[in-house]
């Protein structure tokens, strides 16, 4: 706090790691012998850069990107980029940090990174996303490479921004480097699966969290936040699943369809039309429409999937899920849930799977990218999904074994840190004072 005191969000996410880690560091006094800690909660580097462009009137703006390389104990820095107002340090830090543990529990070889910017996309013409994207890469690109720092997407940030991104970065340096950037289109070098892969990955995490209670989604009703990449793909495959969907969102407010949602509606609104989830009830006038986007959380359902963004279910929100019924809460967002929140649901046997291992589909699929990058092959959607459920299984299985041996059996919070912990902290250690 001493050293960040103005970074909240920052701070949050430590505090709910180092929470965890107590009982491990009890049992392994080597990780604070070699000060393991102290060395992981400071960023290799933290880059802040100006970003110029000019808009569609000729005006010349200035807007403010950042790169976190956080840690590359067992692979290059990985994280995606976000363009959204509320973009900051504190943010940048608390999603890179959050990055490192989320990757090393993929088992895949991939360190932790973030970036972003505070450009707000919304309402800006596709030539002024390109020229913004152009002025981006022009900086990032000097710190970034296929076997140094690999960004992707995330909130405002992505195919057609990738793609910006992609040709820049390759005219800058003048060759073809496909394994510096995942998310790129399907034609040069993207993964089939990428796009469905940490809405997908969400269900299927839990999805075995549910079954070790003899539950499942078949046959549940599930309230699904925001209406973006995450949350489109988490709501189809619930429905796969056998899931009524009621209520999804944007930062706007929400749809409550008691129907269960149509999600072709919402893929023509979010992904072909750019338009506000208040136009679904136009096309279902069956379905309400109530502004503000925290009330979707007093809506009764089994199912909580938070797919927005960080601490919009706060302990209120988590008080009245529970009083209505509801069996378990999946983060597909970062963060979405405040420490009081979690706590609430942990304290009342909710079954809830954190954003660091539920949502890690997303970043492992962006790694099998990055192998078919270099092995320059191109696997079938069916490869990939397959991959990516063995992944969402063994992130389950080393999650819930690490919480068991650390006696805080059925604790997915604890076991998520302390299994991402563990593994890139033994590989700093192997690799000395650095
Ligand atoms: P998108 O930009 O595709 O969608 C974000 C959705 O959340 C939109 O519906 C947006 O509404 C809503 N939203 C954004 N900001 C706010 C806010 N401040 N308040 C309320 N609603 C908001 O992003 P993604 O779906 O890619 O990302 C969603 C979350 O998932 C983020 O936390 C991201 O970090 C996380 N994530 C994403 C991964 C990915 O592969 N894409 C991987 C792992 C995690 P509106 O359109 O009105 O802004």
């Amino acid at each position: 706090q001493e050293r960040n005191p103005h970074e909240k969000e920052f701070q949050q996410a430590v505090k709910e790691v180092l929470v965890s880690l107590v009982p491990v560091l009890e049992k392994n006094p080597t990780y604070i012998k070699h000060a393991v800690l102290e060395r992981m909660l400071e960023p290799d580097r933290l880059i802040s850069f100006k970003v110029p462009w000019v808009d569609d009137n000729g005006n010349i703006k200035v807007n403010r990107g950042y790169r976190v390389q956080f840690n590359n104990a067992i692979g290059p820095y990985k994280g995606g980029l976000r363009f959204h107002s509320s973009v900051n340090a504190s943010i940048i830090k608390f999603l890179g940090f959050e990055q490192i543990f989320k990757n090393a529990l993929t088992g895949q070889p991939i360190g932790g990174g973030k970036g972003g910017s505070d450009f707000d996309p919304k309402g800006k013409s596709d030539l002024e996303i390109m020229r913004f994207c152009q002025s981006f890469m022009t900086e990032l690109s000097k710190y970034i490479g296929p076997d140094i720092d690999v960004p992707a997407g995330d909130i405002g940030v992505g195919a057609r921004e990738i793609g910006y991104m992609f040709g820049q970065f390759k005219r800058l340096k003048g060759s073809y480097e496909a394994g510096v950037l995942t998310g790129k289109g399907i034609g040069f070098g993207g993964s089939l699966g990428r796009k469905e892969a940490t809405g997908y990955g969400l269900v299927y995490f839990v999805e075995e969290m549910l079954k070790s209670q003899e539950l499942s989604f078949n046959d549940s009703t599930v309230v699904v936040s925001g209406s973006g990449n995450v949350s489109i793909y988490a709501m189809e495959k619930a429905m796969q699943l056998g899931a009524k969907v009621i209520a999804c969102s944007d930062s706007s407010g929400y749809v409550y369809d008691p129907n269960g949602i149509d999600l072709d509606t919402v893929k023509q609104l979010k992904e072909v039309e750019n338009k506000r989830i208040y136009e679904y009830v136009k096309k279902h006038p069956n379905a309400i429409y109530q502004e503000g986007y925290t009330g979707i959380w007093g809506i009764p359902c089994d199912i909580a999937l938070p797919c927005a963004t960080q601490n919009e279910l706060n302990k209120e929100a988590a008080e009245k899920l529970i009083s209505n019924g509801v069996r378990a809460v999946g983060e597909g967002a970062n963060m979405p849930s405040t420490l009081e929140a979690v706590d609430t649901f942990i304290h009342q046997n909710v079954l809830f799977a954190p954003a660091k291992a539920a949502n890690a589909g997303g970043v492992a699929v962006s790694a099998l990218e990055m192998a078919q990058n270099s092995a320059r092959v191109a696997w079938t959607h069916d490869e990939v999904d397959k991959k990516l459920l063995d992944i969402m299984k063994n992130i389950y299985s080393k999650s819930i074994q690490a919480a068991e041996d650390y006696a805080t059996k059925g604790n997915l919070v604890a076991g998520a840190n302390i299994a991402g912990f563990i593994k890139v902290a033994d590989a700093m250690i192997e690799q000395g004072i650095i």
